[in-house]
């Protein structure tokens, strides 16, 4: 299905300009032309509002257990959430570094420092997982929903989910989230890991009794053996990222979540105060589903916007050419490598790739030597500490208001962005070994 079909790279060049500056690895900034109002792109949509709800009840439901086997959620009742904080210094650093003026306040959605995994993944990851064991419990006739779900934190409930396991492709971060939720509910659980995962993260799963297996080759590599391997256990579940609405749905429920913290910090998102907000993409469902979310709560005034590495422009080559998951960056000659190991991914999810496309502004691509200086600037001036994939977004303001006034005149937001908010979602690190971020932020000095 996902077998890429001839591809003439010298058509698809003359057919999309864009594509000689993306082949050549330069950073460009692509707008999406299918993106269109929030009303007429919901009606084809595959997932609804009522699906994101059933998802965030799904995980109120969990809290009483999440917050009992992970105490470092106590204090926010076994929600996992992560901060927005504003980020002044940095915005200084970044006008004066590019000689723009940004235009609106800037603030960091700090998923870097969700609990459990420290990464975005802890929200898809980990609803994926939890809405397996649910169903399974229930089937079983193990639980109900009216029951107070810390009664999972048992023997009996750990040797029964014991009887199944749970598997899993990955470049790092999901491999966390998931092997780390399923070994606590008591899964036999399997991380098939691509060559760009680092050690670290292998360690600490083995740690967890998480079977690791690795792969010399890159992330579809990892995520094709392991559904391979988990097609023939009737009793595995295979945790399938390059097409799974659950994890898309277990994004998409951080929308309502920081809704109320800009509501907290009174913060106004309306038609006169639009809001912008820049997501590192690797597969898409991470940006995907949280720009969903987003969509859903503030329709045409909230702008997304993904950033890729400019070795691993997945989603916008499956956009712009229209082929979603059927065209590789290798497919017209790019390597896929990249020091943003959460974003090194050659093909896009073909879930992701249909279900944002009215709902995207655009993409643009940023290259490891930029991720790296803006690394060690956010260490510099906030004190802040991000693996390199979750530093994608930050040039979004300064890119989006240097280059792309047409998109603003077009959408009649031009007049408005002093009133607007930036969100550079922030997507991990905050679980990365002292000393190897002492050497990212070395890398940024140079
Ligand atoms: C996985 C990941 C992303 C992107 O999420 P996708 O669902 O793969 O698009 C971004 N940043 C980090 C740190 C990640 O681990």
């Amino acid at each position: 299905m996902k077998d890429s079909k001839n591809i003439d790279i010298q058509q698809l060049k003359s057919q999309y300009p864009l594509l000689k500056k993306l082949t050549s690895l330069e950073e460009v900034f692509w707008l999406n032309s299918n993106f269109e109002s929030f009303q007429s792109g919901i009606e084809k949509s595959p997932v609804t509002q009522e699906d994101v709800t059933d998802a965030e009840q799904r995980l109120k439901r969990f809290a009483p257990y999440i917050a009992k086997v992970f105490p470092e959620t106590e204090n926010t009742n076994g929600i996992i959430e992560s901060p927005l904080v504003k980020i002044p210094s940095m915005k200084n650093y970044l006008e004066q570094a590019y000689q723009q003026p940004i235009s609106g306040e800037l603030m960091l959605k700090c998923d870097s420092h969700l609990p459990i995994s420290g990464s975005i993944k802890a929200r898809g990851g980990i609803y994926e997982v939890l809405k397996h064991a649910e169903e399974l419990a229930l089937e079983h006739q193990m639980l109900t929903l009216q029951d107070d779900y810390s009664v999972m934190d048992s023997d009996r409930f750990r040797s029964f989910f014991s009887q199944y396991s749970i598997a899993v492709g990955s470049t790092g971060n999901l491999g966390l989230s998931i092997g780390i939720m399923s070994a606590k509910l008591g899964f036999n659980v399997t991380v098939h890991m691509s060559a760009d995962a680092k050690q670290w993260k292998k360690d600490l799963l083995r740690s967890k009794n998480v079977n690791v297996i690795e792969y010399e080759a890159d992330y579809s590599k990892a995520v094709e053996e392991g559904r391979k391997q988990a097609n023939k256990d009737p009793k595995c579940y295979f945790v399938d990222d390059e097409n799974s609405s659950n994890l898309f749905l277990g994004y998409a429920v951080a929308a309502s979540r920081l809704k109320r913290q800009l509501e907290d910090l009174e913060i106004t998102i309306d038609k006169n105060h639009p809001l912008f907000v820049y997501l590192p993409c690797g597969v898409g469902g991470g940006p995907g589903g949280v720009s969903f979310g987003l969509k859903l709560l503030f329709q045409d005034h909230v702008h997304c916007f993904f950033a890729e590495p400019t070795h691993s422009p997945c989603m916008l080559l499956g956009l712009m050419t229209g082929l979603h998951d059927q065209i590789s960056v290798q497919d017209v000659g790019i390597d896929n490598v990249t020091d943003a190991d959460g974003l090194a991914v050659g093909r896009p999810s073909g879930f992701v790739s249909k279900a944002i496309e009215p709902f995207l502004s655009g993409i643009y691509t940023v290259s490891d030597a930029h991720l790296y200086q803006l690394l060690k600037a956010l260490v510099d001036t906030e004190d802040i500490r991000l693996e390199p994939s979750a530093l994608a977004g930050m040039i979004g303001p300064i890119k989006l208001l240097c280059n792309q006034t047409d998109y603003l005149t077009k959408h009649h937001i031009i007049e408005k962005i002093d009133q607007g908010t930036h969100i550079i979602w922030d997507t991990g690190g905050s679980m990365v070994p002292e000393e190897m971020m002492n050497e990212y932020y070395r890398k940024g000095l140079k």
